[in-house]
């Protein structure tokens, strides 16, 4: 496959790229920020301070970014660089539109092309643990798998351009749905005086169980990877939920899905935001909810 280029060394793509090194893959990385590169570099990884010196020549283009204007500027500017007939893997979560617009440009130049928006977070990127939901055709698919498989644990190929990121969207819709029920669920149960452990006990062994409360519980002392035991580091930032839960509602305003508890859930993790949240894991927002915070 020749070298990769991974560009994006922020907090998740600094560890998913040193997951590719130690997988003894040719790759070196670039980040428009210095301290980005310096970090990178410091941890083991080759980080060169200029996006053309990696992309030349480069067999495989991996991008982890924070929006799509991004990634359509990053690949717009590699494609011509990289060898022919190379595989361009986009991993960040970005606007359908925009991931499909990629695909385009990289149809156009003779590429091949994925998106591959991830779900796992900075311990999954770290861990190599990854999950990958995948849009690309059959085949990019495939040339993007021996890729994928060395920063990940699982890689579901979703169906054509644009519908990895559909499927991120729709689960993070769900998440950020269900965790919102859930804080207000134990927010009531306080209210009645029913304590928390026996709604939990109650709801997961019951028809009210969900990763939100099992796993993920919103409330401290019940479930042991919470970030609710730590006073609600971030895990899940408030802020990259929101920005799911956005882009979402962007998917559903243009496909005319009706989507109101997306467009309500958006609304409370912004007002989170707005009150200091949205650097705390995103279960913190039942310390609004419940008049904590
Ligand atoms: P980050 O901000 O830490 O990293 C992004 C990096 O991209 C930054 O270092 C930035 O300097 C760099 N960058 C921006 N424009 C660039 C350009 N033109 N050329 C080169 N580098 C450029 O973000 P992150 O937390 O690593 O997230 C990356 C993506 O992964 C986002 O789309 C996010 O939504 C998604 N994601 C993040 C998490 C998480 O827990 N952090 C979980 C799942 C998905």
């Amino acid at each position: 496959m020749g070298r990769i280029a991974f560009i994006g060394l922020g907090a998740m793509g600094a560890p998913m790229a040193r997951n590719l090194a130690a997988a003894k893959l040719d790759v070196a990385g670039f980040d428009s920020a210095e301290a980005a590169r310096e970090k990178a570099a410091a941890s083991g990884l080759d980080a060169r301070a200029s996006l053309a010196e990696i992309a030349t020549g480069a067999g495989a283009v991996v991008t982890m970014l924070q929006n799509g204007e991004q990634v359509l500027a990053v690949w717009r500017e590699a494609l011509p660089l990289a060898r022919e007939n190379a595989l361009f893997i986009d991993c960040s979560t970005i606007d359908i539109v925009d991931a499909r617009a990629a695909h385009e440009l990289a149809r156009k130049a003779g590429a091949l092309s994925v998106d591959a928006p991830v779900s796992g977070g900075v311990a999954g990127a770290e861990a190599g643990s990854l999950t990958f939901m995948c849009g690309a055709t059959g085949g990019a698919f495939a040339a993007a798998t021996p890729i994928l498989e060395k920063m990940g644990a699982r890689l579901f190929h979703c169906g054509g351009p644009g519908l990895g990121q559909a499927a991120k969207l729709c689960n993070n819709l769900m998440l950020g749905v269900a965790m919102i029920a859930t804080a207000e669920a134990f927010t009531l149960a306080e209210r009645l005086g029913l304590p928390a452990r026996t709604l939990f006990e109650v709801a997961a062994a019951s028809s009210g169980q969900s990763w939100s409360l099992t796993t993920y519980c919103p409330v401290a002392g019940l479930a042991p990877a919470s970030p609710a035991n730590k006073d609600y580091a971030a895990g899940f930032a408030t802020k990259l939920m929101l920005k799911d839960l956005r882009l979402a509602e962007s998917a559903a305003a243009k496909s005319g899905a009706v989507t109101p508890l997306c467009a309500a859930a958006a609304q409370l993790y912004a007002l989170y935001e707005a009150r200091g949240g949205g650097g705390r894991d995103f279960s913190g927002v039942i310390q609004m909810l419940s008049g904590k915070a």
